[in-house]
């Protein structure tokens, strides 16, 4: 069906004040935003604007929040799509998708475009060639290459990219013109944490006493996604037990339950 083609969200209102921590990352997409909003300050020099940036960084850690923050910040269109939606499509069907997707973007221009889980698609050509599959990715590949290569020199789509395997990456993908910048998006220290509890412990009922501080030291190597976990499932925990707010008990029994989950799927994956 047609009906999932891509994801086109117009007014997303996200802005950085909803992106806690990550700093340096907020930093360098700025200047995204000002080329979005003003590109003919850059332009008039002579300078290309950037086509694509990726967004590097484990799981979780807030890239598809930053990205859709840098569209609401501009106030541009964003359209998305995620690399893993195309492991099983027939032939043909992800390079037309990749065309579409850009003609509607260039026709809302200025706008960002944001590809989740790139490696999906970008994975190195040539590698793990077992499966006839395989051509449809490269297919998808050297159309999303193709599009990036033709944009005009007055266009302002920039295309956003997150991945947790740089590595692997083809190198085609991180050529000038392509995505030829990086930014790290990394798991939050004591004090990110402390701000993304922040975040988003504001829509929640608390107990007065509630200490973020220790919620931030209970929390070494959690995300920003486990952390918007946490909070939502201490909140259902103190619901159920007929708790008029949620408590510091609340939150230890959600960490719990959210390690024991983190467990589970890290032993699935080895
Ligand atoms: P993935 O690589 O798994 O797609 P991601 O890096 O794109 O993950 P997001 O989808 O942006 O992560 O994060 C999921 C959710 O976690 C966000 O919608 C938000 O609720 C919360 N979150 C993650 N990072 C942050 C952050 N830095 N500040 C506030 N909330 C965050």
């Amino acid at each position: 069906s047609k009906a999932k083609l891509f994801d086109e969200n117009d007014n997303t209102k996200v802005t950085f004040k909803d992106v806690a921590g990550l700093e340096g990352a907020k930093e360098e997409v700025e200047e995204i935003v000002d080329f979005l909003k003003t590109p003919e300050k850059y332009t008039k020099l002579g300078g290309k604007i950037p086509r694509g940036a990726l967004l590097v960084g484990p799981p979780g850690t807030g890239k598809t929040l930053l990205a859709k923050a840098v569209a609401g910040e501009a106030n541009v269109p964003f359209f998305s799509l995620s690399g893993s939606d195309f492991v099983e499509m027939f032939v043909g069907v992800g390079a037309s998708r990749v065309r579409d997707l850009f003609k509607q973007a260039k026709d809302k221009s200025p706008a960002i475009i944001f590809i989740d889980e790139i490696d999906a698609i970008g994975r190195a050509r040539g590698k793990n060639n077992i499966t006839g599959s395989n051509d449809e990715r490269e297919n998808t590949l050297n159309q999303l290459l193709t599009e990036m290569d033709g944009f005009g020199t007055h266009t302002s789509v920039i295309v956003l990219a997150a991945t947790n395997r740089a590595d692997i990456l083809d190198k085609a993908l991180l050529r000038p013109g392509r995505f030829d910048r990086s930014i790290y998006v990394d798991l939050p220290d004591l004090n990110e944490r402390r701000e993304i509890f922040q975040v988003h412990l504001k829509p929640l009922k608390l107990d007065e006493n509630l200490d973020i501080e220790f919620l931030a030291k209970q929390t070494p190597g959690f995300s920003g996604a486990d952390i918007a976990n946490v909070c939502n499932e201490a909140a259902l925990i103190a619901a159920r037990k007929g708790k008029e707010s949620v408590g510091k008990q609340d939150f230890l029994d959600s960490v719990d339950r959210i390690i024991g989950g983190l467990e589970k799927k890290n032993k699935v994956i080895k």
